[in-house]
């Protein structure tokens, strides 16, 4: 990865990357006055947005395509202006994460799927899936909405994130020149689907707003989810395709980490239905370590998220030294039950060696047993445990009044379910969710 430095004139330490400037600095740069709002953005919310921006971004300095790349890239349609950006001169600032990537003409973004091309913020991640698949909606996993049913699952290249432990390495930290091919004839998917992809065609195809929700709904899917790598780096894509589910009555699942600023966090969850967030960890030192994040906008988007009325429900991996402290995930849990209330969903998972963490040891279940008794001591009424095949009532919904099982899973299939109507078929308690 190519970094670049710069003087932090309010602190006089010099950092890497063009996340974080002061404002000084940002006159520094050649900024002789905001030339662009985009996504409508205030001088005033741009200059209160100066203070949310601590976490460093690490740039890709001129590495944006070129030539014979970029031209094909745009005659493919996989190129679409920034929604959330501001001009700065020739610069330019993303503000769809906190990660406020400042850009130069010919720079990459953190996420790797922006650049600046002449002063004007581009994302390359539009349209062009690296992957897409059909899921049960349990995989993702949603416990409490629409339980049972098929979900279509899509992701770019790219992710504002740099988790050690990522499952989906090779998408997530990847350009999405790695993961796709626009040489060749125009290869777009829509219905009637073809039976089968080689990875060739993969690397090649479309798939538009429109097409992706018609093909969800031409495959039974009564859902579209954004997912294996990070729908706030491809955020146009998820924001246009959200709009087109919605268009067709198909409701909209974000996997995410949940790192986004308000703005256009509040603009993407007014066309969201349900989000899984990861909640990775609740120590900010730990998240900045493990992550390359920080903890509290990830807190401020599940308190938007409720208040904007998504349904919501939180993971937490627990990784060996980094988050697995008893008093640490008891903290979070007395936070969740206070701030979203004792019916959110808390499902902990089982880390398992991988990526930069490879010298860890898995998840001992005893640690995941204990941090599922210590959330149900805050309060949290629906808490279940992930990545343990076998672990007797770990991923079932139990009635908080009759204490029965309401539903039953195995790995990711629904083996019973006793609901009528939101309602426990027992003894008729309401079981939170969303359930046709
Ligand atoms: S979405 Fe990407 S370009 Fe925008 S601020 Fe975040 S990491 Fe930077």
């Amino acid at each position: 990865m190519r970094t670049t430095e710069y003087q932090d004139q309010e602190s006089g330490r010099k950092r890497l990357g063009g996340g974080v400037v002061s404002r000084r600095a940002a006159i520094g740069l050649g900024v002789a006055g905001v030339a662009g709002l985009a996504g409508g953005a205030s001088l005033l919310d741009w200059l209160g947005q100066w203070r949310q921006a601590e976490a460093p971004a690490d740039i890709f300095k001129g590495d944006a395509p070129k030539g014979e790349l970029w031209e094909l890239w745009q005659r493919r349609g996989w190129v679409k202006e920034g929604t959330h950006y501001l001009k700065l001169g020739r610069n330019v600032q993303c503000k769809v994460c906190p990660n406020n990537c400042l850009l130069s003409p010919g720079d990459r973004s953190h996420c790797r799927n922006r650049i600046n091309v002449e002063g004007t913020l581009y994302t390359l991640a539009y349209a062009n899936p690296c992957t897409f698949h059909v899921d049960p909606v349990e995989k993702k996993p949603l416990f409490h909405f629409l339980p049972g049913t098929r979900t279509f699952s899509l992701a770019t290249a790219g992710c504002v994130f740099r988790c050690l432990n990522c499952q989906n390495w090779e998408i997530s930290q990847k350009k999405p020149e790695e993961t796709k091919d626009p040489g060749g004839e125009e290869l777009r998917l829509r219905p009637p689907l073809p039976a089968t992809l080689t990875a060739r065609q993969m690397a090649r195809l479309s798939l538009f707003p429109e097409d992706a929700a018609a093909v969800a709904a031409a495959l039974n899917c009564p859902s579209i989810s954004y997912t294996y790598s990070e729908p706030t780096a491809f955020y146009e894509y998820t924001l246009d395709t959200c709009k087109a589910a919605r268009a067709r009555k198909l409701k909209n699942i974000v996997v995410t980490c949940g790192s986004i600023e308000d703005r256009p966090a509040r603009e993407l969850y007014a066309c969201v239905d349900a989000a899984h967030v990861d909640l990775k960890g609740f120590d900010d030192e730990v998240y900045q370590k493990l992550n390359s994040g920080r903890l509290e906008p990830i807190l401020r988007t599940l308190t938007t998220l409720k208040e904007l009325g998504v349904w919501v429900e939180i993971i937490n991996l627990v990784v060996p030294t980094y988050t697995d402290r008893l008093d640490t995930i008891r903290r979070m849990s007395a936070w969740i039950a206070r701030r979203l209330g004792p019916d959110q969903p808390l499902h902990f998972s089982r880390f398992h060696p991988q990526h930069k963490l490879t010298h860890l040891p898995p998840t001992p279940v005893e640690t995941l047993v204990k941090a599922r008794d210590a959330a149900r001591a805050e309060g949290l009424r629906y808490v279940y445990i992930g990545n343990v095949p076998g672990l007797e009532g770990a991923q079932t919904t139990w009635c908080p009044n009759c204490k029965k099982a309401v539903i039953e899973r195995d790995i990711f299939a629904v083996t019973a379910l006793h609901l009528d109507s939101g309602r426990c078929r027992f003894c008729g308690e309401v079981i939170p969710g969303v359930w046709s």
